[in-house]
């Protein structure tokens, strides 16, 4: 083959595409109905953005990223994750002056250069929600709960992991608790562990290999160091889910991958898709829009892995709908062709089989399109002014006398 698509990077053609869209408009209808509204965000922007809200020591900054400068000289990143966007978006219209909290949605691309497999390509979807201004552990709750409307509206079956991983006054002594533990155990570590503990300890509580695993179970929890407002914080979030009605459970070394986050941070996993467990996962980041140049302004959000979720959807069975219009000669093709065009207008979906071919050829492409009608116009049918209705499901065939009895027919 000549051209092919690039390493990671997937088509999605029908019927994939159509459960793309099934994905997606569940998410939106769900969102909306908590008071989300889209934005439609760059997908790329200036690299340095990542660097400092994502982070300097996460592996998405340091290998992940597409990073390369542009004819005028500019460091560019496609986007690795949607949080950094919404929150330049934010920050630079203004928003926080008009509005006392917002909630915004986006689904779109992201990409990371990383080994693809199966729920993980180079360009990938999500579709995310993030809310800003609120910081009752109210909101952290609701929006828990909205993801797993989603997840359950689309029959995805995940456990819901929570945690809370403090905030600036807090989590430096856990760190350093942390610090002192690993230290004494630093040679049973991953070769990545080992670069971890210097620059980003916290991501070794969620190292996969099982080394790591080991240790990790001895550690200091995070949740014997929360400062008071955090311990209130996260005690209050777990009493409003159990209002709620969202079954979760505690993972005191849940931390996710990214340095923003502060306070409660979530995760749905998935068991059905080995160690690509997570399917959406989310958190409070209460000082993101400050340092990005806003106003002290608390936020949280969450994303959902499209392509994952995508793997756990089963495939939609399409319903028979329309009209697919059987010609035979230039005259009944003319008809044809004008009978499609009033069936769209009255909103009906029709097409006609330009190939002109056999009946049964005709016949076999409107079954294999899953038209719920064919309507045969043939020589006797254009002789004596009528059509023939088959119903393809049960094979009956009926005499349409006009184009009037054919809309109320259908
Ligand atoms: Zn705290
Ligand atoms: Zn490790």
């Amino acid at each position: 083959m000549e051209y092919k698509a690039v390493r990671g990077v997937e088509d999605l053609i029908p019927p994939e595409s159509l459960k793309f869209e099934k994905v997606v408009s569940t998410f939106k209808e769900v969102v909306e109905r908590g008071g989300f509204k889209e934005v439609i965000l760059p997908i790329f922007e200036e690299a340095r953005l990542f660097t400092r809200s994502v982070g300097e020591a996460t592996d998405i900054v340091q290998k992940e990223m597409y990073v390369f400068e542009d004819r005028g000289g500019r460091v560019i990143a496609l986007r690795p994750e949607g949080t950094a966007s919404a929150v330049r978006a934010y920050v630079e219209r203004g928003v926080y002056a008009r509005e006392p909290f917002t909630k915004w949605f986006y689904v779109g691309p992201m990409f990371r250069f990383e080994r693809p497999q199966a729920g993980r390509k180079r360009q990938f979807f999500q579709a995310g929600a993030e809310v800003f201004g609120l910081s009752s552990p109210g909101i952290d709750a609701e929006v828990i709960k909205l993801a797993q409307d989603v997840l359950r509206r689309l029959k995805v079956e995940a456990t819901l992991e929570v945690n809370s991983i403090g905030c600036k006054e807090c989590r430096p002594e856990y760190r350093k608790a942390l610090l002192v533990y690993l230290e004494k155990k630093l040679e049973l570590l991953c070769k990545d562990c080992k670069e971890r503990f210097s620059r980003n300890p916290l991501r070794v509580l969620d190292c996969k290999v099982e080394g790591c695993r080991e240790v990790v179970k001895g550690a200091p929890k995070i949740t014997d160091y929360l400062c008071r407002e955090c311990r209130e914080h996260y005690e209050k979030l777990k009493e409003y889910l159990k209002l709620l009605k969202v079954e979760f459970k505690e993972n005191p070394l849940l931390v996710r991958g990214l340095d923003y986050y502060t306070k409660t941070v979530f995760e749905f996993k998935s068991d059905k898709l080995g160690a690509q467990s997570t399917v959406l996962a989310g958190g409070r980041y209460d000082y993101l829009v400050e340092e990005l140049g806003g106003p002290k302004t608390p936020a949280l959000g969450f994303a959902m892995g499209i392509d994952r979720v995508m793997l756990l959807v089963e495939e939609e069975r399409e319903e028979r709908e329309g009209v697919f219009v059987i010609t035979r000669g230039e005259e009944a093709y003319r008809k044809g062709m004008e009978v499609v065009n009033l069936l769209r207008e009255k909103g009906l979906k029709s097409e006609i089989d330009h190939r002109q071919g056999s009946f049964k050829a005709q016949m076999k492409a409107a079954d294999r399109l899953l038209y719920r009608f064919a309507l045969i116009i043939g020589e006797e049918e254009l002789q004596n002014g009528f059509f023939s209705l088959k119903e393809l499901s049960t094979g009956k065939q009926e005499k349409i006398e006009s184009l009037k009895e054919l809309l109320a027919r259908l």
